[in-house]
Order: C-alpha cells, then structure tokens, then sequence
C-alpha cells in the first residue's frame, strides 16, 4: 500500500495544559530533525491538535517509520492513505480497495470510525460508520464486525481531502527533547552509562555528556568507543556536545598519594567534580550517571553517598533500582549493547585495587584527598583546560 501521510499520535503531552504548544513545537522540531535524516520530501503541519507528515515525494517506508519511532513523545505513527473527496460512493470504493490490500486475510473483525474534521460533508460520522461498515460486509462476508475489541479500527477522517488509516506503529514514548532542560552524561564505555542517557533523554531532556580517559593507559580505540556510543544515543536525543577530558594526571596523582583501597571512590568524587564544573558552564541543570545500588564495590549505598557529597547539582541515577539483566535488554533495545560490550579498557578498570572499600567513610577519605592538596588544584586546572569538544550526531 501506498501511505500518502503519516499521523502521529502522542499522549503525555496532550494533557500538559496551556504548555502544550510549547511541547507540540518541540515535537515537531524533534520530527523535523527525524525526517531530515530520512531518503524523501515531507511537510509536517499541525491542525486541529494533531500533527500530520506529508510525504511529497517517495520515500523508505521502514526506514522512515525506524527513524520516528525514536522520537521521544511520539506514541503512534499511522501512516494514512489521502483520498479526494469525490462522493460517498467513490470513497466506499477507496476504502474497500484499501482494506483488500492491507488485509489479505479477511479473516478479521472490524470498526469504523469516521470523524468529520469538515462539517459541510453530506453525512454525519455515525451515517458514515453505519454505511461503509455495510460496504464492507457485503464485499468480504468473511469480516464481521466488533465495536468493542476490534482487530482493525478503520479510521476516516474528513478533511479537504479523505484520510484512511488503521494501522499503528509503535512511538517511543516519552517527552520531546528540549521541554525539560539539558543535563550532562557521564559516558564511559560500559553498558550502563548509555541507557542512563537514553532513559533521561526520554523524559525530554537534552543531553551533553563527559568522558573522562586515561591515554596511554587507555587507547584511542576506547576513546572512538565512546563517541560511537554518544553516536548511538545522539539517534533519540538529538546531538551531542561530548566533552573528551584526559583524566591520566589526576589519577596517577591520585595513585601515588592515596591509599590503593579507596583509588576508586577518590577518583569517582574528582569525576564527578570535574563533570559538575563543565555542567554549570554549559547550563546543564543536572548530572547523570549509570550508577545502580550494588552493582560494584563503588554502588554500595555508602560509596554513592560518598561520591554525591561532591556535588551541588542533583545527580539523576535513572538505573539506580534495576538490575544488570534488564539494563542489558534496554540496551539491546536501543542499539548500544553490541558496542558496549567490545573490550576495550576502561580508565577506572586500570587503576583498580584488588580489594576495593565498600563502605567508605566520608571523613577517612577526605583525610586521603589532603594528600593532594599540593598539586591537584592545578591538575585539575590543566584537565578542564585541555578538554576536547566534539559534537556528535547521527546522520
Ligand atoms: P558503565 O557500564 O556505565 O561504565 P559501570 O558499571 O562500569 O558503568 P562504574 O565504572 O562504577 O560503573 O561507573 C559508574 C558510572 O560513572 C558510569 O555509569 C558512568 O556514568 C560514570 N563513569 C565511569 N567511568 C567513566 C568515565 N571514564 N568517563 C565518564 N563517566 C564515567
Ligand atoms: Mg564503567
């Protein structure tokens, strides 16, 4: 079948009250950036509180539907087939004709639902629904009619011209990105860090992101892990401003001073330090971490307390109650798991200790961090002053 317009439903936003227009906006700005990256011409308009995308020339059916089912605060895409308005015996004739070619198996109970968008049409929706529905039966006895749980909900909107659809495929969910602020990733190479992106994201906010390496202790094949997991989550957020800081200095000072059982939480609190400071210079509202209670010895509830008593800004931990399997299928789900999983070397693996503190103390480990008190200030310095600035985007 030949979809001349796609419909996209959405749900949240619809009920925001009077900021709906700001929402419906961004969506459709977020659906713009969608169909940018997508082989074909499209006008998207607004009417009457539904968004419609007009396909003006051909175009990639899978590849288009793909590309809007990661925009966030879409629900449904139906892709509509327009018809002129040419009398009600020519529109039974469209809608007979189009039930055939999306219905093979006629085997199927159905509902029309026709609205009038235009109210000068010489029937009202229920002489619509009654007639067509009629039509129907007599052209495929195998159908029967179901008003209650219907396997195909046929849909018929008047408008200048006919609009048919009955198929919905599935949105995201979620809220357009940029209705809900912008926050700063802290993207490492695991599995984890990347669905913390994407569950923020889909709550509308827009994502920048920091990632600290260690060279030569980690590689540029690391690194390009890191861009291409930016890269993969930059398909729902839109782009990403990533900033590249070289963390090496920091924690082979840190490795010198402090002791080797508390390396990691010292080195958790300057990340999380350094990615707050680039946070509030770029106005992100918030950080974000792939943290979830337990996972490893820097998770326990005593070291995440540790570690947030660096910051001011809240730190969102969208993972913070799941477990590792069902961050895997989220992951799998958006497309991150295969390159997550690719073993490259990770700075905070490198300077591990055996036996990490599980339960830190807040006071012991300031004591430690005093021992840096000499050169750290201006390592620190020079770390947020040779940050690299990459902007990272799907296209
Ligand atoms: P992930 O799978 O996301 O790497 P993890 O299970 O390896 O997480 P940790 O290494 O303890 O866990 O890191 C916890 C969180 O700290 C990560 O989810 C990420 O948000 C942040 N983080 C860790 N290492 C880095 C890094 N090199 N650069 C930026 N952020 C990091
Ligand atoms: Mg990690």
């Amino acid at each position: 079948m030949k979809y001349t317009a796609f419909l996209i439903k959405y749900a949240e936003i619809a009920i925001k009250g009077k900021n709906r227009y700001l929402f419906e906006d961004a969506l459709i700005n977020q659906i713009k950036y969608a169909l940018k990256r997508s082989e074909g011409d499209f006008s998207v308009s607004k009417t009457q509180g539904r968004i419609y995308i007009e396909c003006l020339t051909d175009y990639d059916y899978d590849e288009l539907v793909g590309n809007l089912s990661r925009v966030f605060g879409i629900t449904g895409i139906c892709p509509v087939v327009h018809v002129e308005d040419r009398g009600f015996e020519e529109l039974s004739k469209d809608v007979l004709k189009y039930i055939d070619e999306v219905y093979p198996d006629k085997a199927q109970s159905f509902k029309v639902h026709a609205r009038r968008a235009r109210k000068n049409y010489p029937m009202d929706s229920q002489e619509i629904n009654a007639e067509l529905g009629a039509r129907i039966l007599d052209a495929y006895p195998e159908m029967k009619v179901d008003v209650h749980n219907p396997d195909i909900m046929l849909n018929i909107e008047i408008r200048e011209r006919i609009y048919i659809y009955s198929i919905t495929e599935k949105g995201p969910g979620g809220m357009p990105v940029g209705t809900n602020g912008k926050g700063m990733l802290l993207l490492s190479g695991g599995i984890d860090s990347p669905v913390a992106g994407y569950m923020i994201s889909k709550r509308g906010v827009k994502i920048d992101a920091v990632y600290f390496h260690a060279p030569p202790y980690t590689s540029e094949r690391a690194k390009q892990k890191v861009v291409d997991l930016a890269r993969i989550i930059s398909r729902y957020s839109g782009p990403i401003y990533l900033h590249i800081v070289n963390f090496t200095d920091i924690q082979l000072y840190i490795y010198e001073k402090c002791p080797h059982d508390e390396l990691t939480i010292i080195m958790r609190r300057y990340m999380m330090r350094i990615a707050e400071d680039i946070a509030k210079k770029t106005d992100c509202l918030g950080l974000i971490t792939g943290e979830s209670i337990g996972q490893v010895a820097s998770q326990t509830m005593q070291s995440l307390a540790v570690t947030n008593e660096v910051c001011t800004l809240p730190v969102y931990r969208p993972l913070i109650g799941m477990d590792k399997q069902e961050i895997v299928e989220i992951s799998e789900k958006i497309g991150s798991f295969e390159t997550s999983i690719l073993p490259y070397e990770d700075c905070c693996t490198i300077f591990v200790a055996k036996h990490p503190v599980t339960k830190p103390n807040l006071k012991v480990i300031k004591r430690s961090e005093e021992r840096l008190c000499e050169r750290i200030e201006e390592l620190y310095k020079t770390a947020l002053e040779t940050e690299e600035l990459m902007v990272v985007k799907w296209d």
